[in-house]
């Protein structure tokens, strides 16, 4: 899809050397282990149709729940229970669609997508709501930072909402300005029906490349969107207090995503094992990679992962877990994600 319209590499820079190849191509190419979905130039929707009937992860997708069916039936017996019903459905409303425009030059060499640097070709990757509030000042969004004579006082109300995913899939300011976040993307037609919302991405605000982790904001004048995020936000907070206490203590991996763009959708399965690695230099932050086997396709690099059990657990003592992190990726047993256990409190970002 899109391939005549693609073919517009030769305004990219680096394009010369690279007049043989699809630029969309490419970039997919590039990908290696990490699961953001490319699109080239054509319709949006259509892309990313094409593209979730011609995976071959996983080509019948029979585990992706769509997210507003998804039920008590969907989970393993032992944890059917409706407080982690509500858990998940609460996360999955917080759950949010990247599109990122660009790739940054900055990207270090062999990083993810370094081989595209300076890239317009777009890609799609999953991300989670972490705070909405409201803005002080004057407005710094592009519209507003732009206009004549503008001060706190004709600044119109702003709000500013943090947004987490994954490092490889937004890295910077740069592409955080060329980044579109969609909110609440659930059925095909939430686009039409007005129930999508979206908003352009400001600024980062923390990263670790380590932990394959991003913090960025999107700047917006949707009051209701704020009011709504926020109540939402709520909701997530109480619904994790009163996960029950007994739970198996076998981990159950949730993961919420938008596979290859797609309105979004809930995958669980079992956590294959942690994996320790002490990270250079001097052995530092202790890097925990969570492999799961919760299915993921591209497009959900970024996703919320949880791992939920009451198994005592660095030094916790038979408390219900459930930990957050973002999906960063798959290898040969199983999908992962990654985080810093020494670096980053978890428990505070989510
Ligand atoms: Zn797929
Ligand atoms: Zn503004």
């Amino acid at each position: 899809m899109g391939n005549i319209k693609s073919k517009i590499w030769q305004r990219t820079p680096g394009g010369s050397e690279d007049a043989e190849i699809d630029p969309v191509e490419k970039k997919k190419k590039d990908r290696k282990s990490i699961e953001c979905e490319v699109f080239g130039f054509g319709d949006e929707a259509a892309e990313s149709a094409a593209a979730w009937k011609d995976c071959r992860k996983n080509p019948d997708h029979v585990t992706f729940i769509p997210a507003p069916e998804f039920g008590l039936e969907h989970l393993p017996p032992d944890y059917r229970e409706v407080p982690v019903l509500d858990f998940i459905t609460a996360v999955s409303a917080l759950t949010v669609r990247l599109r990122v425009d660009v790739v940054s030059h900055k990207r270090p060499k062999g990083y993810a997508f370094a081989e595209n640097r300076g890239s317009r070709v777009p890609h799609v990757g999953s991300g989670l709501v972490r705070r909405a509030s409201v803005g002080q000042g004057p407005c710094p969004c592009r519209t507003c930072s732009g206009t004549q004579n503008s001060s706190p006082s004709s600044s119109p109300k702003w709000f500013e909402i943090s947004v987490g995913s994954a490092c490889h899939v937004l890295y910077n300011s740069e592409e955080a300005l060329a980044t579109r976040v969609d909110f609440f993307y659930d059925h095909e037609h939430s686009r039409k029906d007005g129930q999508l919302k979206s908003a352009k991405g400001f600024q980062v605000t923390e990263k670790d490349r380590k932990s394959d982790v991003c913090f960025f904001t999107c700047i917006t004048h949707d009051e209701g969107l704020f009011t709504r995020l926020q109540s939402l936000l709520d909701r997530f907070e109480s619904c994790r207090k009163n996960l029950p206490k007994e739970l198996p203590s076998e981990s159950l991996m949730m993961v919420v995503s938008h596979p290859h763009g797609q309105p979004k959708k809930i995958t669980v399965g079992e956590l294959v094992k942690h994996k320790v690695i002490w990270a250079e230099p001097r052995a530092l932050a202790l890097t925990w990679t969570l492999l799961y086997r919760a299915d993921t396709c591209a497009g959900s690099s970024g996703a919320p992962v949880f791992e939920i059990s009451s198994k005592t657990r660095y030094g916790r003592n038979g408390y219900v877990y459930s930990v957050g992190t973002f999906h960063s990726g798959w290898e040969s047993k199983g999908n992962h994600s990654v985080r810093i256990h020494s670096s980053y409190s978890w428990e505070s970002i989510f």
